[in-house]
Formats: C-alpha cells, sequence, structure tokens
C-alpha cells in the first residue's frame, strides 16, 4: 500500500473517531500516534475540553460499607470455613459456611437458616436466631412471628421478596434459648459478611439480641426503639422482635410507629438520598 493510501485511511478512520467520541460524551480514548497525524485545527479539536463530559453520577445514595476482615479475629480467618471472606456472592457465602460447625449449635440444627429475600436489598430485617419452623424449613421467619412479620412489611407497603431477612444466629438454639455470647461471638462474622455483600441503607434490629449484638453494648429496649443508629454508613433502627408482640399485642402500637418511621425514612431516602440522624453508632 503506498504512503499516500495509508495517510489517507488514516485521515478517514481518525475523523470516525473524533465523530463517535463527540457523540458518546468523550468516551473514546484515542491514540496519541494518530492525534500526531493531525493538523493544528484538529488537533484543537480533539482537546477534551471541547468534547462534551460524561455528567457525574446523581448517585447520592450511601450505604453500609463495611470491611468484614478487620471485625474477625486473625485466628478464625484460618479455621474452618475461614474462606468465606472471599465470597463475592450470598451464594457463596452458602457454599462456604453452610455445614458450619464451629459452635455446637451445628450439631443439633436440622437445617442451616441462611437468609432470605433481594440479594442487593435496602434493607435488612435482622433477628434473634431460627425456631422450630426455621430449624424445619430451612428459612427465617416463617412460623407465626414470621407470618406477623410479613403483615407488618405489608402494612409499610413492602414484600419480602423487596427485603432481606436473616437472624444473628444461623442455628436454632435447644428450646429456642437465648443465644450465648460464644455462639453470637463465632456466627457474627458471617452475619457481617451477608451484610458486607448486601450493602444496605437500612437495617432493622428485631429485639433486644440483634440490636445489642449489632451496636456492640447493652441497651434498655425503652430508651432505644424507634431511634435512630449509625451502622457503618447505614441507618439502623431498633423495634421489637415479632415473637415479642405475639406474646404482648399492646406492644403492637409501638412496633407500629417504628416502621411507619422507618417506611418515612425509606421514602426520603428514595427521594432525596438524604438519611435520618442518627443519636449513636456501633462500638
Ligand atoms: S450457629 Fe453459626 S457458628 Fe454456630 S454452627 Fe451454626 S453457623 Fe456455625
Amino acid at each position: 500500500m503506498s504512503n499516500d493510501r495509508r495517510a489517507e485511511l488514516l485521515g478517514t478512520a481518525q475523523a470516525l473517531l473524533e465523530h463517535l467520541q463527540l457523540l458518546l460524551g468523550g468516551r473514546i480514548c484515542i491514540p496519541a500516534q494518530n492525534a500526531q497525524n493531525t493538523t493544528p485545527a484538529q488537533r484543537a479539536e480533539m482537546d477534551t475540553s471541547e468534547v462534551p463530559q460524561v455528567p457525574p453520577r446523581k448517585d447520592n445514595r450511601r450505604r453500609l460499607q463495611l470491611d468484614v476482615s478487620t471485625l474477625v479475629p486473625m485466628a478464625s480467618i484460618f479455621e474452618q470455613q475461614g474462606d468465606f471472606l472471599a465470597a463475592q456472592s450470598l451464594d457463596e457465602l452458602y457454599q462456604c459456611i453452610h455445614t458450619c460447625t464451629k459452635c455446637p449449635l451445628g450439631t443439633m440444627r436440622t437445617n442451616f437458616v441462611f437468609g432470605t429475600g433481594n440479594p442487593s436489598a435496602d434493607i435488612v430485617f435482622i433477628g434473634e436466631a431460627p425456631g422450630a419452623d426455621e430449624d424445619l424449613k430451612g428459612e427465617p421467619f416463617v412460623g407465626r412471628a414470621g407470618q406477623l412479620l410479613t403483615k407488618i412489611l405489608a402494612a409499610i407497603n413492602l414484600e419480602r421478596s423487596d427485603v432481606y431477612i436473616c437472624n444473628i444466629l444461623k442455628c436454632r438454639p435447644p428450646n429456642n434459648r437465648t443465644p450465648q455470647p460464644s455462639e453470637i461471638e463465632q456466627c457474627k462474622p458471617y452475619l457481617y459478611k451477608q451484610l458486607s455483600l448486601i450493602e444496605p441503607t437500612f437495617v432493622v434490629a428485631l429485639g433486644l439480641t440483634a440490636a445489642e449484638t449489632l451496636l456492640g453494648r447493652k441497651l434498655k429496649m425503652s430508651r432505644v426503639r424507634g431511634e435512630w443508629f449509625d451502622f457503618y454508613g447505614a441507618r439502623l433502627i431498633i423495634t421489637y422482635h415479632p415473637a415479642a408482640l405475639l406474646r404482648n399485642p399492646e406492644l403492637k402500637r409501638d412496633s407500629w410507629e417504628d416502621v411507619q418511621k422507618l417506611r418515612r425514612a425509606y421514602d426520603e431516602f428514595l427521594r432525596s438520598g438524604v438519611l435520618p440522624e442518627p443519636i449513636g453508632h456501633v462500638e
């Protein structure tokens, strides 16, 4: 091919690239050697200051940002299920941890209860531990308390598939007793890894066990219920566990106020990206 023909083809290709660059808002990078073959006028046209720039993303969402590796003791990283930290999705995480027997509950369960719902939910509901129905089905909140949670969600125009639902523990404690601190300590890294993959904007702690585990300190329900806390950039609200509402129906009124507050904050967030001011944070 003659030099003239090569120059002609290069010029055509150059013009096409410039045209595409203008069309796509500067998202094509023209190689420097091509620029050297252009005239000063053509180079002036290629100046990025004259090319429409891609506008910044209007995504002012603030979501949970959690580096789980900083929360998990080094020793446990190299123990059983240690590679769960590398999981890139909830499915991968499940595969890593569903055979866990790190604490005695692992040998007593019928089913491991991982969690259910939207894997990129804006709102995550966290209870205490699976009960008998959950243990049998391998799904959280499917018994009477779970049915009540479904109704509570419906009352604020949410379906179970809109949110994510899980527990602090993945295995049922015998006779539904309160989880022991050592069980929580061993299971908590799984929950935090789960949360870091979902990256919710709102976290709802259902009951005191969930609230104290997530905020890292002893709390009084009467003082913290319905208040906002910062949870690694997300907003956490505490309300009663649905099982407590079944035992004490008079608590339903408070619970209703809490979920209405959640709904209002979520609507405001969807509208403006603004989150409610927290009164406290994780310790
Ligand atoms: S409760 Fe958690 S730590 Fe204990 S065996 Fe089950 S998954 Fe493992």
